[in-house]
Parts: C-alpha cells; sequence; structure tokens
C-alpha cells in the first residue's frame, strides 16, 4: 500500500529550472534522515500486487519521454520514501539504471519493499510519445518567450547569442537566439506549442523499438511493462505483442494503456486480452488513460479518468483479465498463489482452492489523476467500494457479503502532478542526497 504525497501543491514553484546542484558533505546525511521523519514515510504494508487486489495500488510516472537521468533518479528516490506501488519509467536502459539507482538510495535512508520498475511503450502514434521542436534561430528577438514560461518540465531554454561575421567591407554583428528544447526534458505534453506566436514549434511523434524493449523486459530491475494503444484498431498491438511475447516470461505485471474512443472500447479490451492470453504468465492491468498528462493543471482534467472508470462499472460485460487464487497444498499445509488463465481447470487432486477465482483485469487510472481523483471516484461509489462478483460469469456489482474483496478499480497512477509536489522535496533535500550514490 502506498500514501499519496501531503505537500499543498498549490504553495509550491511553478518551475524550478535548471539542475539541483549537489554538494558532497557526509554531515547532510544526518539532515536528510531528519528531514524524512519530517516529513513522513509511507508504511509499506502490502506487496504491489495486494494493493492492486485492495484497490490502493499507486504507480508514479516519471514520463513514458522523460529522459533526464539525473532528475529521473531524484524522482525515483523521492517516489520509493512515498511507499509506491510501481514507478512507470520510459524503456530505455540509462532510465532504467537511474530508475534503480533512486530507489536503491531511497532505501539506504530507510528500508522499505522495492517498488515494481515498469517501462512504457507504444504500438503506434501515440501522446505520450513526442517531443517538442523548433530553430530558435528562427525566432524573432523580441518574442517574450511564453513557450519558455509555460513548459511544466524547463525543457526549453533559450538566451541570446551574438553573431560576428567578417566581409569585406568590415564586421557585422547579428544577434540570435540560441538554445532551444532540452530533448531529454521534453515529454510532449504540448504545452508550447500552442502559446507561441509564431507558430515556429512541432511535434515529432517517433514509437519505441520492439527489439530494444524485448531485450530489457529481460532484466531483473524491470517488472512491468505497459502498452499504450489507441484501442481504436488492435492490428499494431497484436504486431508489437508478438515482438515482445517471448520475454513476457521475466514481468510480473503487463499493463495496457488506452482513452475510452466509445462503444468498442471494452470489446477491444477483449480483443486485445485474447491476443496477449496465450503468452500472459503474469498479471494483467488495464490503464484508464483519461486526459494525458494533465494532471497538474487543475481540479477538471481528472474528470475523463474518472468517467472512463464509471463506464466500465456500468458494463456487465468487463474487460477479462488474469485470474488469481490461492490453494492450499494438503501435503506441506502451504499457501500458494496462483495466476492463471481464466480457464485454468481446477483438477489438482493435491490441493484445496480456498480463495476465489477472478477473471477481471485490475483497473487503474491515470491521464489528469491529482489531488481531486480520489474524492471524485468516491463520489462515483467507485473508491475501493465497488466489488466484483466471485463468479466470472457475474461480474455485477455485489453487496460485500456476497462478493470477493477484489476492488474494481485496482489504483491510481499519479505523472504531472506528482512531480509538482515532488519538486518541494526535490529542492529541499537533494542538495544533501549526492553523498548516497
Ligand atoms: S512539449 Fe511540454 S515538456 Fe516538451 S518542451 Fe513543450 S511544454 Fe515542455
Ligand atoms: S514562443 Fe515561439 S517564437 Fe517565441 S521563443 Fe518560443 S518558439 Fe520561438
Amino acid at each position: 500500500m502506498a500514501s499519496c504525497f501531503s505537500i499543498n501543491a498549490t504553495a509550491l514553484p511553478q518551475h524550478h529550472h535548471g539542475k539541483v546542484n549537489y554538494r558532497s558533505n557526509k554531515k547532510c546525511l544526518g539532515s536528510v534522515r531528519n528531514l524524512v521523519k519530517t516529513t513522513g514515510v509511507a508504511s509499506v504494508v502490502s506487496a504491489p500486487q495486494e494493493s492492486l487486489q485492495k484497490g490502493n495500488w499507486v504507480k508514479l510516472i516519471c514520463g513514458a519521454s522523460f529522459e533526464d537521468v539525473v532528475d529521473i533518479r531524484n524522482l525515483s528516490l523521492v517516489y520509493t520514501l512515498a511507499g509506491v506501488d510501481c514507478i512507470d519509467c520510459a524503456a530505455d536502459a540509462s532510465v532504467v539504471n537511474a530508475v534503480n539507482e533512486g530507489i536503491e538510495a531511497a532505501r539506504e535512508i530507510v528500508y522499505l519493499r522495492k517498488p515494481w520498475v515498469m517501462i512504457s511503450v507504444n504500438d503506434d502514434e501515440d501522446l505520450h510519445f513526442r517531443k517538442a521542436e523548433f530553430d530558435p534561430e528562427e525566432c524573432p528577438l523580441d518574442c517574450s518567450r511564453p513557450c519558455e514560461t509555460i513548459c511544466p518540465a524547463s525543457a526549453i531554454s533559450l538566451h541570446q547569442h551574438q553573431s560576428t561575421t567578417e566581409f569585406s567591407h568590415g564586421t557585422e554583428t547579428l544577434n540570435l537566439l540560441k538554445g532551444g528544447v532540452i530533448n531529454e526534458r521534453c515529454y510532449g505534453c504540448g504545452r508550447c506549442s500552442p502559446v507561441c506566436p509564431y507558430d515556429k514549434i512541432r511535434m515529432a511523434l517517433y514509437t519505441r523499438d520492439a527489439a530494444v524493449t524485448a531485450e530489457l523486459l529481460k532484466r531483473k530491475d524491470v517488472d512491468a511493462i505497459e502498452i499504450h494503444t489507441s484501442g481504436r484498431q488492435t492490428a499494431p498491438f497484436e504486431g508489437l505483442w508478438d515482438d515482445l511475447r517471448n520475454s513476457t516470461g521475466y514481468l510480473k505485471l503487463v499493463a495496457v494503456s488506452l482513452p475510452y474512443s466509445g462503444d468498442s472500447t471494452i470489446s477491444s479490451m477483449n480483443t486485445m486480452y485474447a491476443m496477449m492470453e496465450p503468452h500472459l504468465p503474469c498479471l494483467n492491468l488495464w490503464q484508464l488513460d483519461g486526459r494525458p498528462m494533465s494532471g497538474d493543471i487543475g481540479r477538471g482534467a481528472t474528470r475523463e479518468s474518472i468517467a472512463f472508470a464509471a463506464r466500465l462499472a456500468a458494463v456487465e460485460d468487463k474487460p477479462h483479465g488474469l485470474c488469481r487464487f490461492t490453494l492450499l497444498c494438503i501435503f506441506c499445509s502451504h499457501l500458494w498463489l496462483i495466476l492463471c488463465r481464466s480457464h485454468f481447470p481446477l483438477n489438482h487432486t493435491s490441493e484445496v482452492c480456498i480463495s476465489p477465482l477472478y477473471d477481471v483485469g485490475f483497473f487503474q487510472l491515470a491521464g489528469g489523476t491529482n489531488a481531486h481523483t480520489v474524492e471524485g471516484l468516491k463520489k462515483k461509489g467507485l473508491f475501493q467500494t465497488t466489488l466484483v462478483a466471485e463468479n466470472s460469469k457475474d461480474n455485477r456489482s455485489m453487496p460485500p457479503s456476497t462478493a470477493s474483496s477484489h476492488a474494481l478499480i485496482g489504483g491510481i497512477a499519479y505523472g504531472g502532478y506528482a512531480r509538482k509536489v515532488s519538486i518541494y522535496f526535490l529542492l529541499v533535500s537533494l542538495p544533501f542526497l549526492k553523498m548516497l550514490t
């Protein structure tokens, strides 16, 4: 189980320009420990898979396109101290290294169970996988640079530069803008483009390489993958899954992230599940993506994600997922948590099933999630209150007495909002953390 940050985001600076300067000073280790004591560290009582089942899973997102390894290491450190269940990052080896370094640095301060490390990939064009681009030398010098001000990641840096050219008739000095987008910091939110008065900014889309991803999945420090898909057509998903399926045996969780795209959404989810099922040896989770990369902009950003959850709760034929049950071995008396496919036959003569079967996947909100998301879920009666019936053929909401404890909504992922509230901790504490790495 993870707890949320308690810092009031509205009281925090909106931007932090430049990177944190580190100082190597061993005296500061005590300062960090004191700060952690004062700020408080989550009391982690459950493993990530249990959090999903209970409905209090928290995933924190570094950003599918955010690749600044210094900030990622620091964010992962803070997220681990916050007791999160999973940290989601770009599918890049150096980024994965940075996440794991942050986790280990946190565990040197306070011993906490390790959050799962998830890498995010896309099967086709997707807003999470893009970078802003422009040529600063084309920008008018008198531009007030709103692109720089609006960027939530401090990913645009511009400065005036004088260029002197020698000619036969003498020298000429030109003033130019230099700098531009800091590629590894841009996470593709797209806010800079519409504010440019001269229409200079383009958004360049890209797709993660499946072969590189397949290799990353084999790493011991990668626990999960998230596949971003549109949900409107399943052919790109099938192609990517074919490329990855031989590497999925190493994973604890496969997540599929998609927006609500109308009445066909649920049937698309079931089609994708049928594609995954023969090579899905672990838990699966559906990420209900509301309004991507907008959690830091205010209360209303979370509505779409909650609306997706409400639509899902209302349908009887919910998207399928791996079932799980507990077996008691009659010979050794040990409990075994078993994950299996929904039609796994219960014909083991040496074991007794003592917990229910599910064939409904886990669901988690994302996209615009922020401090108002839990409140919104509660208003809809979806926060750890809507339960899934044990009988897979009748998975409507049931009163607690007849239903299992498998929460319909497994949890929430926080991206931009989490980064915003983390800034306080990063600015206050991380100058002291260099000696831990
Ligand atoms: S797309 Fe977003 S993160 Fe990237 S430079 Fe523009 S405002 Fe910054
Ligand atoms: S707002 Fe547009 S024109 Fe102005 S500095 Fe930014 S990219 Fe250049």
